[in-house]
């Protein structure tokens, strides 16, 4: 395809607009005045990311100003739920500064519910307030729109720009748009990435009919991991990943029921059955099974295992609460806010959660760095509280000079949710100011050799298809090239069955994942003759790409860690139990840009929070 190429010179370039990405860009502008931003977004920033379709509750608020909680305590509760592991530095970071971010949300419009008795915003759960969210995203979208030089949407990213004059630094990015076709070429001293987590890398229970459906945003498509992969920046905790209890087919939030409606769950046979798995589960992880809150992974072994001994399927008890015409509202409209499908599912399959108790399954895996786990890049923390470790100059700065991120893209800072991420964007454009300042006149030297070198690659699967078509033997079936969709459903079939996806009950061991990343390597050499018919199907296909990058980091990470920390997210089933003494600590990866190979390492956890 012969596509024109559009320059854009910058200070500091975003790459994703949701919600670390609208935070970067209206922070960016507070501290660099006279700095040129840009945005560069796959959708349109008004209804992207994660976000989207409008959330019912801010998970993540500390209500420091009543003296609800403190930053400290969010720590502790992240730490206990990820089982000992995360990066303290960056929670406490995040969580003193979050209620701040959630201030203007109200200040900008976004409307709150509140406490008719106190006051106060209206509670959830301790650390959730409930919002009327539908335009939560427009409402961000908008302060960045107002801060941004340049907001430009419909711009898939495919890869980050390289500095030539020094080496492991960062230079901007490329990629071309999605509707127009055309080539765009971002100079940039500073990237920030904060292009969201992955969904689509395992299998997904919704296949068939449902295909497409997730609880993650189907759109998150790992490039925040991919694009940072591929400049050399290490990565931690992709291991990491998160499998949710939902309501059955249509992925809809049970948090709601559980803290607002006070709803619980029971097996097929109307019994309580977490307390069935205490011993077991004791005899795995030891007295983590005794900590309050249980950590989510614990409760969810209890689910697969109650369902696995053949007493499934779990049942949310919905009929109580929904007697109250006032908790059946808030029951139904906790759908609406966000995940509409769920209300459909039910009225399609004569599920009317005041007579019937609506099934609850575990989801597949995503892998995500803001919302219950903490996958992700892994970077500087904040000057004055990081151990040395943790810390070799700007906040949130990967290990690639320059490069910036925030929510999903940063690894380590459990349960930020949308409010924490838009934080950590505001942390990350913060420093990300200051790095450009300090370059001063510094330029960067990207050739004119490199960017020709990504426009040809990024158009190929527009040129294999092209060639291949003249080879169809049936629809649009050509040995010459493999379809986008082709691609997707082997790389989930592989991650499935090899890394622990739904059809194994989430378990694998050496062997298993040896042999998986053997088929992601030869799934790499296949997917240089992916074939896009048209630029959908390109972008399709630098998803897909994106994909396959991030599933071969969370392949290399569950080999690295051999034990099994996280019961319920996935098991070692040649390492059963959770082992302190060796595996007390981050893992860390890196692929070698140069010759694809990866280096693991192990990174010590610091608890700086008693
Ligand atoms: C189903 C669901 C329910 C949730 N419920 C809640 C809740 O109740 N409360 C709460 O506080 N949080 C909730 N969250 C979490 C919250 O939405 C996320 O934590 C937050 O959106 C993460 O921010 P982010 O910026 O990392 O990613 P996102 O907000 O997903 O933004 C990523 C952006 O990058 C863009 N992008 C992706 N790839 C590219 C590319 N290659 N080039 C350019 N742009 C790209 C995307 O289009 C998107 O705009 C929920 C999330 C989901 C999926």
């Amino acid at each position: 395809m012969r596509a024109k190429t559009v320059y854009e010179d910058c200070d500091i370039l975003v790459v994703g607009g949701g919600m670390g990405g609208t935070g970067a860009a209206y922070e960016s502008r507070y501290w660099g005045r006279d700095l040129k931003i840009v945005v560069a977004e796959k959708a349109n920033i008004d209804r992207s990311g994660a976000v989207a379709q409008g959330l019912y509750a801010i998970n993540c608020y500390m209500g420091t100003q009543w003296g609800e909680n403190n930053p400290e305590d969010h720590v502790r509760y992240a730490r206990n739920d990820l089982m000992g592991l995360v990066r303290e530095d960056l929670a406490f970071d995040m969580a003193r500064h979050v209620d701040s971010a959630v201030h203007k949300f109200e200040e900008w419009g976004l409307p709150f519910m509140r406490n008719p008795k106190t006051g106060r915003y209206q509670r959830e759960g301790k650390w959730q307030i409930m919002i009327h969210g539908e335009s939560y995203k427009p409402i961000v979208a908008d302060a960045a729109r107002k801060s941004a030089d340049k907001i430009y949407n419909r711009i898939m990213v495919t890869h980050l720009l390289m500095d030539e004059k020094k080496p492991n630094r960062v230079g901007g990015a490329v990629g071309f748009n999605v509707r127009t076709g055309a080539f765009h070429v971002f100079r940039a001293k500073a990237v920030i990435v904060s292009a969201g987590g992955a969904s689509h890398i395992f299998k997904p229970r919704s296949v068939g009919e449902g295909m497409g459906r997730t609880w993650y945003a189907p759109w998150s498509s790992g490039s925040a991991y991919a694009l940072s992969i591929q400049a050399g920046a290490k990565m931690t905790q992709m291991e990491n990943r998160i499998v949710l209890a939902r309501f059955k087919d249509g992925y809809g939030p049970v948090g709601a029921y559980f803290l607002h409606l006070k709803t619980y769950t029971q097996n097929a046979y109307g019994k309580e059955y977490e307390s069935n798995w205490y011993e077991d589960t004791k005899a795995m992880v030891g007295e983590y099974i005794d900590h309050h809150p249980v950590p989510t992974c614990l409760r969810n072994h209890a689910l697969i295992s109650e369902v696995k001994a053949g007493r499934g399927p779990i049942h949310m008890v919905t009929k109580e609460a929904f007697q109250d015409p006032h908790l059946e509202e808030v029951g139904w409209e906790n759908f609406l806010g966000m995940t509409v499908s769920q209300a459909v599912v039910w009225a399609s399959q004569d599920i009317d959660p005041k007579y019937i108790n609506p099934e609850l399954t575990t989801s597949e895996p995503y892998v995500m760095g803001s919302h219950a786990t903490c996958s992700g890049a892994w970077c500087s923390g904040p000057e004055d509280l990081s151990p040395d470790e943790y810390q070799w100059g700007y906040n949130r700065m990967m290990t690639v000079e320059g490069l910036f991120g925030a929510g999903d893209a940063i690894g380590g800072t459990a349960h930020a949710f949308s409010s924490g991420s838009f934080t950590e964007g505001r942390l990350a454009a913060k420093a990300a100011v200051k790095y450009v300042k300090d370059l001063r006149n510094e330029t960067m030297t990207v050739s004119d050799g490199q960017i020709d070198g990504f426009k040809k690659a990024v158009y190929k699967p527009l040129e294999n298809y092209k060639v291949g078509r003249n080879e169809i033997v049936s629809g649009t079936v050509s040995p010459s090239y493999l379809l986008p969709i082709q691609g997707l459903q082997r790389l989930e079939k592989t991650m499935d069955e090899y890394v622990g996806g739904i059809s194994v009950n989430y378990m694998t061991n050496d062997k298993l994942l040896a042999r998986g990343i053997e088929l992601l390597n030869i799934m790499e050499e296949d997917f240089e003759h992916l074939g896009a018919e048209d630029l959908h199907q390109l972008q399709r296909a630098w998803e897909l790409k994106h994909r396959l990058l991030a599933s071969q980091s969370v392949a290399q990470h569950t080999l690295y860690r051999e034990e099994t920390r996280w019961p319920g997210y996935y098991y070692r089933g040649d390492h059963m139990k959770l082992d302190d003494e060796n595996w007390h600590c981050l893992t860390l990866s890196r692929r070698d840009p140069e010759t694809g190979d990866w280096a693991m390492e192990k990174a010590p956890v610091y608890h700086i929070v008693d």
